[in-house]
């Protein structure tokens, strides 16, 4: 069977040319004589993996010196604990929850200390992010949290939120690589990285130096400490190592197509074909305020939940893979992530206009 476009939320697609590139190398990597699946994380071969990978990174994203990177595992949704672990010096974090993962987040946080709900769009169904103007932000608070990219309901921000001298801390999951950031805003990064950066497994941290800290509370496991995971190198134990070498291949592939400016141009125009077409149409629609709407994530839905999953049923048969919604809100949601090429989403339009009729 040909490949399908692939509309995955996560685990997603990745780049054609990674994959073949991955298979080529699959049973023996250059001249080692083994897998990149086999071969000790300790050798001079994987070393130099992990270390293209990482510097790949810093190069593509443009991470100052002053920040550490880590290759971490246990999902973006590990980092919900680590963050206020390691983070909670005093006790006291403020959480904008604009969806269900940075509501996961908030109540997580919970646990460890004093956490204020800065901001919230529940009540108008996480339709928008909260402006400036509506951050009820305290001044001695640990950190702030967002989640830039909400790959539930579709929207991200389009403002670094302005938190003062207080770390300003983002999940970067489902947005990553789409567009250039400027990271010296933010005092930690994390992604889970199976939506633009490699298969699932790894999870990457980029935090400012200076908020690392070893003197954490006894409680705190090791392997969340992340002072000790930056000490060694994302080393201290067995790495995600495949899943690292693929994200070294996906950079690779990013710098090759231009960068984070030309994704971003890219996933615009991806994203452009989409909203067009759903703001002029009478069967679909899209839920989200329009200065909030994502690029990475498309939801739209007809009236009913007839046509939205005979609307599912047909595009997967005609070869447009995992379009049907999240199941906490139903609908349809095009995943439109770096790998997407835009004849995928033209093909969905073109679909949907002849759906339409
Ligand atoms: N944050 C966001 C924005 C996500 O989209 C997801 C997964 N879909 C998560 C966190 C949770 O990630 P993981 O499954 O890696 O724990």
């Amino acid at each position: 069977m040909a490949r399908v476009f692939n509309f995955s939320p996560g685990p997603s697609a990745l780049p054609q040319a990674v994959l073949e590139k991955a298979a080529s190398e699959l049973v023996e990597y250059g001249a080692s004589g083994q897998s990149v699946m086999e071969m000790s994380h300790r050798s001079k071969v994987y070393d130099n993996i992990i270390v293209q990978c990482e510097a790949m990174l810093r190069e593509v994203m443009g991470i100052p010196d002053h920040y550490k990177v880590m290759f971490l595992q246990g999902g973006a949704s590990l980092q919900f604990a680590m963050v206020p672990m390691n983070l909670m010096k005093t006790g006291k974090a403020d959480y904008i929850v604009t969806g269900q993962f940075s509501g996961k987040a908030y109540d997580e946080a919970k646990k460890y200390g004093d956490v204020n709900l800065a901001a919230t769009t529940k009540p108008e169904t996480f339709s928008r992010i909260p402006s400036q103007e509506e951050l009820q932000l305290r001044p001695d608070a640990d950190y702030v949290h967002i989640c830039f990219n909400n790959t539930i309901f579709g929207t991200k921000y389009f403002y670094y939120p302005d938190t003062g001298d207080v770390p300003l801390v983002a999940d970067l999951s489902s947005c990553i690589l789409s567009e250039p950031i400027d990271v010296s805003k933010f005092g930690l990064i994390y992604a889970g990285a199976q939506k633009n950066m490699a298969p699932a497994g790894l999870t990457v941290v980029i935090a400012r130096e200076d908020l690392l800290r070893k003197d954490l509370p006894a409680y705190v496991p090791t392997m969340c400490n992340y002072a000790i995971m930056a000490e060694n190198s994302s080393m201290y134990n067995t790495p995600p190592c495949y899943a690292i070498y693929v994200c070294k291949l996906v950079l690779e592939w990013v710098k090759s197509m231009g960068g984070l400016t030309a994704m971003q141009a890219h996933n615009q125009k991806k994203a452009a074909v989409l909203y067009d077409y759903l703001d002029q149409s009478k069967l679909f629609s899209n839920p989200v305020s329009k200065e909030s709407r994502s690029m990475m994530n498309v939801t739209f839905r007809a009236e009913s939940d007839e046509i939205n999953d005979r609307f599912v049923k047909e595009t997967s048969a005609a070869g447009m893979a995992n379009l049907k919604g999240h199941r906490s809100v139903g609908g349809m949601r095009a995943s439109i992530y770096n790998a997407m090429p835009i004849e995928g989403v033209e093909k969905v339009v073109a679909f949907m206009k002849q759906f339409e009729g």
